[in-house]
């Protein structure tokens, strides 16, 4: 397959990271990827999305690698999975991999190890320079479920029109569904079968860096990789609903400075200049003079071993760094003075969080269960809400108006394939009801 048509059949499949921030897959081809690293560290604790695609999709997952390697120009691909899961691959197929250019590399059972310079460290002994992206070192970091989207898109011409998500938390059993995009979340755990959430909240993503759903409004996107639920009075779920203005108080009133949150952070101990006492100090005493104490929080990725494992004050840097770095992307402001670290810092070693402490430390021990169904779930939403924006980049303008007829996988919204955006599809079989700035409804 030639490069341009690899690029055309991703923006037109609309296929975004199917984890994180959505970033478009296709703009992250590039000929001078020469490791394709992919994220099977699923790190946050309770969800099993992409450990249940490696366990049923091994082999197609494998030719598509194959098939990116030779379409980019690449040298290997390396699937980055902790030891512990290793058991959920085909031996037979793992077997085969020996000699070939696609490998297996078992990285440690430690939080974030999904964060995209953690696992660039841990599988290959770069590091991505502050402020750059992995293609600056030779490196494309893409996740399980966008490779298998990929796989859909190139061998049975399927669009992102539905999405892989663990349900569980505070349940009596976890399992893992795949639900048209646009679904309510509500309607969707009803239908599941989760229906006593009256003194519940529902978190889109995993404990650590997962939001709050508005179980009124929020529907399935492109990225929803899981939905936990916990009782409402959870210090997850408390913390969470924190308001701004008071997270900044408790900082200025009880932060005493010691800094453990700086010296626990991941990026820090793989060099980074992120000093995020600094960004909490800045923000919590309006000392506005100290203009590189916001804009460090550019190199935060919201991981929140800050908040969670380090601060004794029950403080919550990570909240104030991912509202400083929002705002400064808001503003468009860029720090200039990123540099490349060239080591880790030498205490990294006896500073990683292993996964258990981390369930210890959310207080989440009683919700990981022994097995996470994988179950076929005929979802048939009569509506669904088709977000404009569910993705890095500019919003997908409509392609569609009220009472056009659609089916499953017709474009209803595509972003021009020069603009950072993608492509997005109806994924019920219905009429347009409604074009709005936002979304796109169709009824059945
Ligand atoms: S959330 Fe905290 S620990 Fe994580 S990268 Fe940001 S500053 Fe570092
Ligand atoms: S760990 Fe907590 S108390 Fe210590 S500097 Fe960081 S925010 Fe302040």
């Amino acid at each position: 397959m030639k490069f341009e048509e690899l690029v055309k059949i991703v923006y037109d499949a609309g296929i975004v990271g199917a984890g994180g921030a959505g970033f478009p897959t296709h703009r992250k081809f590039s000929d001078k990827v020469k490791q394709i690293i992919v994220n099977a560290a699923e790190c946050e604790p309770l969800m099993m999305v992409d450990h249940h695609i490696l366990e049923h999709h091994l082999k197609p997952l494998i030719d598509t690698l194959n098939l990116l390697i030779d379409t980019i120009g690449a040298n290997e691909a390396i699937i980055g999975i902790k030891g512990k899961n290793m058991h959920l691959l085909d031996d037979k197929i793992v077997s085969s991999l020996a000699g070939t250019r696609v490998s297996i590399h078992e990285i440690p059972d430690i939080y974030p190890a999904g964060d995209e310079v953690v696992l660039t460290y841990e599988t290959t002994g770069k590091i991505i320079p502050e402020g750059a992206i992995p293609v600056m070192v030779g490196v494309m970091v893409i996740n399980v479920e966008t490779v298998y989207n990929i796989y859909k898109a190139v061998n049975r011409k399927e669009a992102v029109v539905d999405k892989y998500i663990t349900i569980g938390g505070d349940t009596k059993e976890d399992i893992t569904v795949k639900a048209p995009i646009g679904m309510k979340i509500k309607e969707l755990l009803e239908t599941a079968g989760y229906r006593d959430l009256d003194d519940k909240a529902v978190i889109n993503g995993g404990p650590m860096m997962g939001k709050l759903v508005d179980l009124d409004k929020d529907t399935v996107t492109k990225t929803t990789k899981g939905l936990l639920i916990f009782p409402k009075t959870h210090s997850i779920v408390q913390r969470k609903l924190r308001p701004m203005q008071m997270t900044l108080k408790r900082a200025s009133a009880a932060c005493c400075n010691c800094r453990m949150c700086s010296d626990m952070c991941p990026r820090y101990l793989l060099g980074y200049d992120l000093n995020v006492h600094k960004t909490l100090r800045a923000a919590s005493h309006s000392e506005v003079h100290d203009a590189e104490a916001f804009l460090q929080s550019a190199l935060c990725c919201g991981c929140g071993v800050c908040t969670v494992i380090a601060c004794q004050q029950d403080l919550d840097p990570q909240a104030i760094s991912m509202e400083t770095k929002g705002l400064l992307g808001k503003h468009g402001l860029k720090r200039q003075n990123n540099k490349a670290p060239e080591k880790v810092r030498a205490e990294r070693a006896s500073r990683l969080v292993s996964s258990q402490t981390l369930i210890d430390r959310l207080g989440i021990r009683r919700y990981v269960k022994d097995k996470v169904e994988r179950r076929n779930i005929e979802f048939s939403p009569s509506e669904v809400y088709i977000d404009l924006k569910q993705h890095v980049g500019k919003p997908a303008a409509p392609t569609v108006k009220t009472g056009d007829k659609v089916a499953v996988g017709d474009v209803v919204a595509r972003t021009a394939f020069e603009d950072l955006g993608t492509t997005m599809h109806a994924s019920i079989n219905g009429t347009v009801k409604e074009v709005t700035d936002t979304y796109i409804a169709i009824g059945r």
